[in-house]
């Protein structure tokens, strides 16, 4: 086990609880910004590289990055549409038809969404009837969920565009935050705005990777500089705490490798009392060790060891003149290549079905992004599958490479080939 370092440099605080940040959780060294796809005319110009090195909060436990880069430099153009996901958008149906049940949502009612990327959950209410306001920073995907007849505003949202909501629109009965948290600089002041678009009775949903996974499974590729906060229950609690509202419930889901939805109201609101499985979660945060800092020492070495075992497979192959392709291009792809520097040397190109995408090139690695039928085309020993976490969607659409003898290669928790 290595030694945690104290930070050199510049003394960081806690975006949650203010304490100075002294520990390193991992240091996955340099990377460029994972969402940044380089276009063929940007290929032989500078590309900006920024440290990918997360701390953990000695007081409120929040594991974190620093803000290297402003969100108005990641998310103004962003190209991650929710939509290219099947998975993703059978959760989210999933959920409107959950979600309207338990609360009685009607016609009268109001939902909100922060961050509600092309409409991809929003559209479901709407074919309900139930009224709805998606809330979307990024202009691009934003337009194409106005398209789709979702109502959205182009802000980034905290206290001043919660305020000017109510104003104009007033408050909401459900407030969904999705995957949206993690990006956040300034949690204290998005979750006050989330209370301040909050009715009196209203519920908050909000769903975050967690961090007791993400250890678990080590899921180091999870964290890219888009992603400020991983959270457990335990610290996402306090940050709402400290905004008057309560949590009341929560369920663990199997998205993003395993997630929380987290159920919150006001503080003030008698007619939400904790659920049991509430009360579970945090008694089994408190076993793991999650309110005691040497538990949060140990992910790094287990990082190392992913990083040589996959160098080792991926010689393994080439030394014996096999093929390997990706596939998908995904935000999370991109810190495990740059992190392990895997680049064409190992994979030849990769393929994503999302058209913004394609013609691209990975950044920093610089592996080209084709459109699927590449695979066809080309025909991979190995295809190396970057999204894990839909790794059975994309076995199932790909099974044809079985044909011609290929295999699929999952890199996280460990290298692992399905045949
Ligand atoms: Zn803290």
């Amino acid at each position: 086990m290595s030694i945690p370092k104290e930070s050199e440099g510049i003394q960081s605080i806690c975006r949650s609880c203010g304490t100075p940040l002294h520990h390193t959780f991992v240091d996955l060294g340099m990377s460029p910004l994972c969402e940044s796809y380089v276009s063929p005319e940007q290929l032989n110009a500078m590309e900006p590289f920024y440290p990918l090195h997360v701390y953990v909060c000695e007081n409120c436990f929040l594991v974190q990055l620093d803000e290297y880069v402003s969100p108005e430099n990641i998310f103004t153009e962003y190209a991650y549409f929710s939509s290219y996901s099947d998975t993703w958008l059978d959760h989210a149906k999933t959920y409107v038809a959950m979600i309207s049940e338990r609360l009685g949502l009607n016609p009268e009612s109001r939902v909100m969404e922060v961050a509600s990327n092309d409409g991809y959950l929003l559209q479901y209410f709407v074919e309900r009837n139930i009224p709805v306001l998606g809330i979307e920073p990024a202009a691009n995907v934003a337009r194409v969920a106005q398209g789709k007849g979702v109502p959205t505003l182009i802000e980034f949202f905290g206290q001043e565009t919660a305020r000017t909501i109510v104003e104009n629109q007033g408050q909401a009965d459900l407030i969904i935050s999705n995957n949206v948290l993690a990006q956040v600089p300034d949690l204290n002041d998005f979750v006050a705005g989330m209370r301040t678009v909050l009715k009196p009775k209203g519920v908050i949903t909000v769903e975050f990777p967690h961090l007791q996974r993400l250890i678990e499974e080590n899921q180091f590729d999870t964290i890219y500089h888009e992603h400020f906060s991983y959270f457990s229950l335990l610290a996402a609690e306090k940050v709402f705490a400290r905004q008057g509202l309560k949590i009341f419930d929560v369920e663990e889901l199997k998205t993003h490798g395993g997630s929380l939805r987290l159920f919150a109201g006001h503080e003030e609101d008698a007619s939400k009392s904790a659920t049991p499985r509430l009360a579970k979660l945090r008694e089994r945060e408190r076993a793991l060790g999650f309110t005691n800092l040497a538990t949060y020492f140990t992910f790094a070495d287990g990082v190392k060891e992913t990083k040589r075992k996959l160098l080792e497979f991926l010689i393994a192959v080439k030394r014996a003149g096999k093929s390997v392709a990706g596939y998908g291009a995904p935000g999370k792809g991109n810190t495990l290549l740059n992190y392990c520097g895997v680049r064409t040397d190992f994979i030849d190109f990769t393929v994503d079905r999302n058209p913004y995408k394609q013609g691209k090139f990975l950044p920093g690695t610089h592996i080209p992004i084709f459109p699927p039928g590449k695979i066809d085309e080309i025909r991979p020993d190995y295809l190396f599958i970057l999204p894990w976490n839909f790794k059975e969607e994309i076995m199932d659409q790909m099974a044809r490479i079985r044909k011609w003898g290929g295999k699929f290669v999952v890199p996280i928790p460990q290298v692992t080939v399905y045949p």
